[in-house]
């Protein structure tokens, strides 16, 4: 593991909390810039806090702690692009302390590859079940290293304007949605400019209507296997299901049975021609739970050229992208396609791809552990990995329409999906 001491404890004039306690403050930079972080302070076995920096002041998180030893899990963009710092502390009576926590980047995709992140599923406390309050929603989000913002309430946009303002203030593009809440399903729509509410009698196809209305580019598929929830599971192969939709979450939240369900899916609908772009989710609800984080899994998009909401929705749809828990993959062929086009082959011609993979650590060392070659929906190549870094390269030759993704598996389990290239012979 990466011992960075970069802890630096200055004791200064005395401020107590009643005398028992007092007020610490962490400074966090990412490559010697202020950064957004979100510090867990536990003492042994027990989680006492979770503190952000407020969306107007990155890199300062205030901690008020009383008498006690703690350690403090400082993290921006863990597991992604930084490892976490773990630091332990002794708070004593009287003074107030600073810590200064350097987090270098272990792996920056959008400097690198040009792909750029965002989580497309996140609530605010502008849904009836969401606890965050939408301008720090930003904050958490950037605490994440995601390089967009996104807001999709149930059936609201209230949040989106103090989410917007504060996206805005900070320079960043905001991805403003919503989830749209029925009992035959939910969908994301981005983005959006105003709502599309619940209606009893509504189909799949009035809620799709009124969200390409409303400006929508993409709908999304949420959680699409859940039992209580999912369109899948609701109402794939009825009659009133409408396949007119353009994202599916493959992962949403902690990865789950459902979500292995959703990929198999997925692999039917993309092995009968439907397009579908895959992409990864976190739907947290609550900054504090930490069971529950935003940016857990989320979707990188190769962006040429500006980055902006356009841009990268854009290549989103053309299924320039990733869904990840961690590990990242770059995956061309032919040298020059990447996901999403599809490829013409000259019959008995070879097809060659290419996958760069690389992993960051979150806070213990993990390696990459397995890559799999996934050709029209079947498990095509197994290859072993170790370390952080991997490049792999596989030929075929395709003698029918043929899409190849690549799944890739780290040592804790953590995973990534790519899109497919496409091919067809001729
Ligand atoms: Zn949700």
């Amino acid at each position: 593991m990466l011992k960075r001491i970069a802890a630096l404890v200055l004791g200064t004039a005395a401020l107590g909390l009643l005398g028992w306690g007092q007020v610490v403050t962490v400074y966090v930079t990412v490559d010697g810039e202020p950064a957004d972080a979100v510090i867990t302070v536990s003492t042994p076995g027990r989680r006492v806090q979770v503190a952000y920096n407020d969306v107007h002041e990155p890199g300062v998180v205030r901690l008020q702690l009383m008498r006690g030893e703690y350690s403090l899990r400082v993290e921006s963009g863990a597991g992604f692009t930084t490892t976490a710092h773990i630091s332990q502390l002794i708070v004593g009576p009287g003074h107030p302390m600073e810590i200064a926590v350097e987090l270098p980047r272990a792996f920056w995709p959008r400097e690198t590859w040009n792909y750029y992140s965002a989580d497309l599923h996140v609530h605010s406390s502008a849904s009836w079940d969401g606890i965050t309050p939408p301008d720090q929603l930003v904050a958490v989000q950037l605490s994440a290293d995601l390089d967009l913002v996104t807001i999709t309430d149930h059936n609201t946009i209230l949040g989106h304007a103090p989410f917007g303002k504060a996206a805005a203030a900070r320079g960043v593009p905001a991805i403003l949605g919503e989830e749209i809440t029925a009992f035959i399903g939910h969908w994301n729509a981005f983005p959006l400019h105003t709502v599309v509410d619940y209606g009893r009698d509504k189909t799949a196809s009035d809620y799709f209507r009124e969200a390409r209305e409303a400006g929508a580019q993409l709908i999304q598929v949420c959680h699409p296997s859940s039992r209580l929830w999912g369109y899948f599971q609701l109402l794939l192969g009825s009659p009133e299901y409408d396949d007119s939709f353009d994202l599916v979450e493959i992962y949403n939240g902690e990865f789950s049975a459902g979500d292995e369900q959703t990929i198999a899916t997925l692999y039917e609908l993309w092995n009968g021609g439907h397009r579908y772009v895959a992409v990864g989710v976190s739907d947290d609800h609550d900054w504090r739970n930490l069971q529950s984080r935003t940016g857990r899994a989320r979707t990188y998009v190769l962006v040429e050229g500006e980055l902006t909401v356009e841009t990268w929705l854009e290549a989103l749809a053309a299924g320039r992208a990733y869904a990840t828990y961690g590990p990242h993959i770059r995956l061309s062929a032919q040298g020059t396609a990447l996901p999403g086009d599809t490829v013409f082959v000259p019959h008995g011609d070879p097809f060659e791809l290419e996958v760069e993979l690389v992993l960051v650590d979150v806070d213990q060392p993990r390696e990459l552990h397995r890559a799999w070659i996934i050709r029209n929906g079947e498990l095509w190549q197994e290859i072993p990995l170790s370390g952080h870094r991997a490049t792999v390269r596989v030929t075929d030759t395709p003698t029918e329409p043929t899409w190849y993704a690549v799944r890739v598996f780290a040592d804790d389990e953590d995973q990534a999906h790519s899109n497919p290239i496409w091919t067809t012979p001729r």
